[in-house]
């Protein structure tokens, strides 16, 4: 992307990892969790609290705001050419009922790290450089996930995202207007050249195989197909084995078959049962309704399209087998998402630049980058996180994988944004 001369980022270029962490740990006392943790809700008044305190900090490192529909926060680094399209760093500050003080934050506030570290070396870019905080990423209390980014991809409409409700029958809308942070901006109506997320992992993988940095390539699409198979309610020592028509047992099969057709398609694929419920749910009736949940994931198109098809080959034979009424229902979907390679490119480079340990992988979970990908050219960077854990409290990273990865953020970025002197 670098289409006009300029100086390359010089290879002993850091960020200021202490401050990073300083202010990771700040933002942390924003909405505490019960465990070590964050509960801080979108557009809850901690959410709110934490938005000024990001823009308090932007502001002092001599950034301006803008602000959309949607609530999501766009502050400004000016660049020489100020009329060029920016260079985006973006993620989320929002929080799960009972996330971690990374998921999110991290991508968030190594953006303003990236600024501060810039002005701290004198440095100027040719495109101006918008850190963003996407409103609701989480999709905990409004559903669903990515909403923000999601309305500003033009995957959804501004209406249907004010319309979501909270379990208390709050609307999306209402509470962002009750927080004082809905903006005049149209969401979308802004031009990207480029945009990064920085990101925690997530997954075990960076820290088992000791690498500092992942470069993401892929997003996996995901397939949610709901079954509901029927079958009789009937008693457990009564009914003669013979007679059955066991909900359960269909559900059962099922959930074998769910994990044979993703080993059939190792490696870069999963499947597995996570929500499942039979009725009446009662320890001397055989089931006669069971109702479960079926996520496939792959980042490979033609792997996702080939499970959900093995899976409605198979499940109507198990259900026909054992006499169950069966019916599959597709209850979420997107496709795969393959970032864009000339920054995925960027973000090796750097690493490589740096002498970081890194590898190409997947992201397994959803996030504000795989929208805005739809709409620009798009990439992310992930550092490890302990055990993999994350959406729990006791996510942890450590101060030097923060940085590691801020690091390469700040090459990648400047090698985008092209810096003049
Ligand atoms: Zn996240």
């Amino acid at each position: 992307m670098t289409d006009a001369p300029g100086v390359g980022p010089a290879a002993n270029m850091r960020v200021d990892g202490e401050r990073l962490w300083d202010s990771l740990m700040q933002m942390a006392r924003i909405g505490p969790g019960i465990a070590g943790g964050n509960n801080r809700q979108t557009l809850t008044d901690a959410d709110a609290e934490g938005r000024a305190l990001f823009r308090q900090w932007a502001e002092d490192a001599g950034m301006t705001m803008g602000l959309d529909r949607m609530g999501s926060m766009f502050l400004r680094h000016e660049g020489s050419e100020p009329d060029l399209d920016p260079v985006y760093i973006g993620s989320h500050l929002d929080t799960q009922p009972t996330g971690g003080k990374y998921d999110g934050v991290l991508g968030v506030l190594a953006g303003l790290e990236v600024i501060r570290s810039i002005r701290d070396m004198g440095l100027t870019t040719r495109r101006p450089i918008v850190v963003v905080n996407w409103t609701n990423e989480e999709g905990a209390r409004f559903a669903p996930a990515m909403l923000a980014s999601g309305v500003f991809a033009g995957i959804h409409d501004e209406d249907y995202a004010n319309s979501r409700t909270d379990a208390e029958g709050r609307r999306f809308g209402d509470e962002l207007d009750r927080i004082g942070w809905r903006g005049d901006e149209t969401p979308g109506d802004r031009k990207i050249h480029a945009m990064f997320e920085y990101h925690i992992e997530q997954g075990p993988i960076l820290e088992a195989e000791g690498r500092q940095i992942g470069v993401v390539t892929h997003g996996q699409g995901l397939w949610w197909l709901q079954v509901t198979l029927t079958g009789k309610d009937a008693h457990t020592g009564s009914t003669p084995m013979s007679m059955r028509v066991n909900a359960g047992l269909g559900m059962a099969r099922i959930i074998e078959a769910v994990h044979r057709i993703a080993m059939d398609h190792q490696p870069d694929a999963v499947g597995a049962v996570g929500q499942a419920n039979v009725w009446p749910n009662s320890r001397n009736v055989i089931p006669g309704r069971a109702v479960f949940t079926i996520d496939f994931r792959s980042p490979h198109l033609d792997k996702l399209t080939s499970m959900r098809a093995r899976l409605e080959d198979e499940a109507p034979k198990i259900a026909a087998e054992l006499g169950l009424g069966i019916e599959i229902e597709p209850v979420g979907h997107f496709d795969p998402v393959a970032f864009d390679p000339g920054l995925v490119a960027k973000v090796r480079d750097a690493a490589e630049r740096l002498g970081y340990s890194h590898m190409d992988i997947v992201s397994g979970a959803g996030h504000d980058a795989c929208w805005i990908n739809r709409v620009a050219p798009t990439v992310m960077i992930m550092c490890p996180c302990v055990g993999g854990l994350s959406h729990n409290e006791a996510e942890e990273i450590s101060p030097e994988w923060a940085a590691a990865g801020a690091d390469v953020l700040l090459h990648a970025v400047l090698d985008a944004a092209e810096v003049v002197g």
